[in-house]
């Protein structure tokens, strides 16, 4: 599996400079190099680049190297639709291979520019920096909001999946961002309090409709995106931690199901709808294949109706959103909990399906 990992460069003012020159140069250059290949009808990087490329080097003082990039850049965009001639913001992304771009240690890159190679710092995430040791191939340089980050591929999910018969049952978005049929629960009311005064000062800015506010806001924005991002990682990482540790594979209902069930029953509408489970998702489907613990989705319905000692499916087991009560056995439990044991159970199911298949 591929990942991208976003890292941010922290160059001096002077090497800001070089870097933002290098991509309006280059930029520059894919426009100079589209309107050739628009006239000549070339889409070909090798035809390309006997035609061009020796001007193109000596009117926009690009490295070799970087004059191939750009060659690169223009023929994968024209290709797409020969009909128009493509243009290129002069900002827009510069894609760096290991020839012009180099890591030093673990905490410092060198870029080439048009002033030179530069040696800056960078920072990312502890999780990114864990990981930089895979980084294979090449980088996009990414100009944003100011500052300059690196988009960096790397490659995971160097271990096989095993074959598990028990399977972590967890519920998302319930009570608590996720559940597990253990009965632990991931999420903490610190969140809640945080993302309510995050809230309530996002009204008292939007309010208030000046230009310094609406900075404000768009920071604020910024600040929770990554929050959410860092709970979402810790989240995922502990319960792909706790599966692999406990020999299980992780069960997870089948999103197109829950989105119909939103949409149908406002009783059952989750909680932290705002919450990004897009992106909860994604992380422990991508940490899992890391690992090699098996991940299945498995049917919805009536996770949360179905009780898991006697099998009744009754809408009145659930007297209330967060509680589940049996009116036939008197089973009783936290509701998100209750639905966590069904998906685990779907997904030791679906595992011996699969297996006797
Ligand atoms: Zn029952």
């Amino acid at each position: 599996m591929k990942l991208t990992m976003q890292v941010k460069l922290l160059p001096t003012a002077e090497q800001a400079a070089s870097l933002l020159k290098t991509m309006e140069q280059f930029n520059a250059a894919c426009d100079t190099l589209a309107a050739i290949a628009f006239s000549n009808k070339c889409a070909n990087k090798v035809e390309l680049q006997k035609i061009a490329y020796h001007g193109i080097r000596a009117d926009f003082g690009l490295s070799a190297q970087m004059t191939v990039r750009a060659i690169a850049k223009v023929v994968e965009v024209y290709k797409r639709d020969k009909s128009i001639q493509p243009s290129f913001r002069p900002h827009g992304a510069i894609v760096y291979d290991e020839r012009i771009l180099s890591w030093k240690g673990s905490d410092r890159v060198s870029v080439l520019t048009v002033d030179g190679r530069e040696i800056m710092p960078w920072v990312a995430g502890a999780y990114q920096h864990a990981r930089l040791d895979r980084v294979r191939g090449q980088a996009d340089l990414i100009y944003r909001d100011g500052q300059f980050f690196l988009y960096v591929t790397i490659d995971v999910g160097d271990v096989p999946p095993g074959d598990p018969t028990e399977y972590l049952g967890v519920d998302l978005g319930r009570k608590n961002i996720a559940a597990d049929n253990d009965g632990e629960t991931f999420s903490g009311a610190h969140i809640a309090n945080l993302r309510n005064r995050h809230a309530r000062l996002r009204r008292k800015l939007q309010k208030k409709g000046t230009k310094s506010a609406k900075r404000l806001l768009k920071r604020r924005r910024a600040k929770e995106s990554r929050f959410a991002r860092d709970v979402n990682h810790r989240i995922s990482k502990a319960i792909v931690r706790k599966a692999k540790d406990t020999g299980r594979g992780i069960a997870l209902e089948d999103l197109k199901g829950i989105r119909a069930r939103t949409t149908v029953r406002r009783s059952q509408r989750r909680a932290h709808h705002s919450w990004s489970f897009h992106q909860l998702r994604a992380f422990l489907t991508y940490k899992a294949a890391m690992e090699g613990v098996p991940l299945v989705c498995v049917d919805p319905r009536n996770t949360s109706r179905e009780c898991p000692c006697c099998g009744m499916i009754d809408k009145r087991n659930r007297p209330d959103r967060d509680t589940f009560r049996c009116i036939q056995c008197g089973h009783a439990g936290p509701a998100d909990t209750t639905a966590a044991v069904n998906i685990s159970r779907r997904g030791s199911r679906h595992a011996a399906e699969r297996r006797a298949a």
